[in-house]
Formats: structure tokens, sequence, C-alpha cells
């Protein structure tokens, strides 16, 4: 009888302390839901004028102003596309955190999609002088089904990062057949650099939001300290985890792991049959 009470009572406290388990996770639900909601209301607000800002600096530029105009502008314009970089990280990373990105399944062409980047790097790796270079393993399947959206954001941050702090350097993008199965390939992807590389007691901390090598580095360089918050992010996602390797003064390379399912040649229906 007395060991029916204490059960009885046991049960009772579990069952309150359970409801206010409950109560305080609702509550921090709410709070967490308010407080991303804020967050991309206040991104969006801010955005808008921002746009115009920056469409006007664009347009007075193109209207052959005097050196020191132009000098004005040229600033007025860098700083307004920090901003909008930073706005729409911030917003990114908003939305993945609070569940609102999803994987989007699509049939498509790797090697395309990486020489894509490549192309639309090319210009940018002259500014350092950097050579750049691509080898994809012939292995690989031409056409898999993944999120090539997330993939090229992935890729396009680390490359633009390699070409950042690399100076006469090389940058490459090597992608390896780790396995392959009757409906699968895992690939493994890396981004190696020989740059600047980047400090062991920083290898950890640089995927963390806001965070920069060190002051000087942020003051040379500038940047946001977001771009491998999402890089990390969206690698999760996607069903994979960053590694980083870096020796300072020789170099850095980001890899990671993911798998696709294997897809199929896309047909073109407009495309008259061979006779
Ligand atoms: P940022 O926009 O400041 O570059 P990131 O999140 O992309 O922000 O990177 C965070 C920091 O990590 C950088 O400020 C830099 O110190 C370091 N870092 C990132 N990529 C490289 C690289 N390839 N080589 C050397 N340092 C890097």
């Amino acid at each position: 009888y007395k060991n029916n009470i204490i059960r009885t009572q046991s049960n009772l406290l579990l069952k309150e302390k359970n409801n206010e388990l409950e109560i305080a996770k609702e509550k921090a639900e709410r709070a967490s839901n308010a407080r991303s909601e804020f967050l991309s209301t206040v991104s969006h607000e801010l955005r808008t004028p921002l746009n115009a800002i920056n469409g006007i600096a664009h347009l007075l530029l193109e209207e052959n102003p005097k050196k020191a105009q132009m000098d004005y502008l040229n600033s007025l314009k860098f700083s307004g596309d920090y901003l909008t970089k930073f706005i729409n990280e911030i917003l990114e990373i908003n939305k993945i955190d609070s569940n609102k990105v999803e994987i989007e399944y699509i049939n498509f062409n790797l090697k395309q999609l990486l020489e894509d980047i490549q192309n639309s790097l090319k210009e940018l790796a002259t500014v350092n002088n950097n050579t750049f270079n691509l080898e994809i393993d012939s292995s690989i399947p031409d056409y898999l089904i993944g999120d090539p959206t997330k993939l090229s954001q992935i890729i396009m941050n680390l490359i633009n990062n390699a070409l950042k702090f690399t100076k006469n350097g090389n940058v490459s993008v090597i992608v390896k057949l780790h396995s392959l199965e009757a409906k699968n390939a895992t690939l493994y992807f890396e981004v190696i650099d020989t740059g600047i590389g980047i400090p062991a007691d920083k290898l950890q901390s640089v995927f963390d939001s806001f965070s920069q090598g060190s002051i000087e580095i942020n003051r040379k360089y500038g940047g946001t300290g977001l771009g491998l918050t999402i890089v990390k992010k969206l690698i999760k996602i996607l069903g994979g985890r960053i590694n980083l390797k870096s020796v300072v003064g020789k170099g850095s390379t980001f890899s990671f792991k993911l798998q696709f399912k294997l897809g199929s040649q896309l047909v073109n229906l407009d495309e008259k049959p061979k006779t």
C-alpha cells in the first residue's frame, strides 16, 4: 500500500515535470520563431532602400563622373555591395536555422556545372594573378540527382575564398569518385589553394558566424565572416561534413563527401530524331 502511494506520487511528479518541460519547449520555440521573423523582416526592410542606393551609385558611375566624384561613388558602391552581401547572408543563415531550406532534387550534369563555375570565376582568378584548375575523375557518372544550386553555392563560396586568400598561386577543385553503387555515387570534393593558410587554433572557429582569421586579416581582405558558416550548414543539409586542413604560409584544403543518386541523360524533346 505504502509502495503504491509512493509510486503514484512519483508518477504525478514525473507528469508535472514533463508538462513543465513541454511548456518550456513551446516557449523557447515561440521565442525562436519570433526572433527569426524579426530578423527576416528587418533584413527585408533594409534590403529595399539599399537596392535603391546601390542602383543610383551604379547609374551615376556610368555618367563619366569627375575623378573625385568617382572615388566617392566607388566607395559608396563598395559599402553598398558589402551591406547587401551581409544582409543576404543573414537572411540565408536565418532561413537555414529555422529549417526553411529544403533539398531540391534535380537531374544535373556535374561536369557542366563545374565548368560553368570555372568560367564564371575566370576573371576573378586574374585579380590576384592566380591560376585555377578543375580536375574531375573520369569515372564519375555524367548525370546525378541532387541539389545543384546548393552544390554550386558551396563550391563558389570556397573558390571565392581560395582566390581571395591566395596571390600568385594556384587554386584547384578536384572531384574524385569515392564509391559507386547500383543507384548511388559518393563523391569527394576538394578545394585546394596555395594561399596564406589558417593557423591551427583557428581551424574550428573559422566556421563560426562572424569569425575571421584576425583583425589584420579582416582589415586587409574584408569579408563578412559568414560565408563558411553557410557553407558548413549547407553541406550538413546535403548529408555531408566539411573538413579543413591548412598550413600557414602554404595553403588550405577544404574537403567534403556527398552522396548523389544516379541520374540519366537529359532528353531534349525539341530535338528531331535522327533519320
Ligand atoms: P569572410 O567573408 O570573412 O571571408 P568566411 O566565413 O568565408 O568569411 O571565412 C572566415 C575566415 O576564414 C576568413 O576571414 C579567413 O580568415 C579564413 N579563411 C577562409 N577561407 C580561407 C582560405 N582559403 N585561406 C585562408 N583563410 C581563409
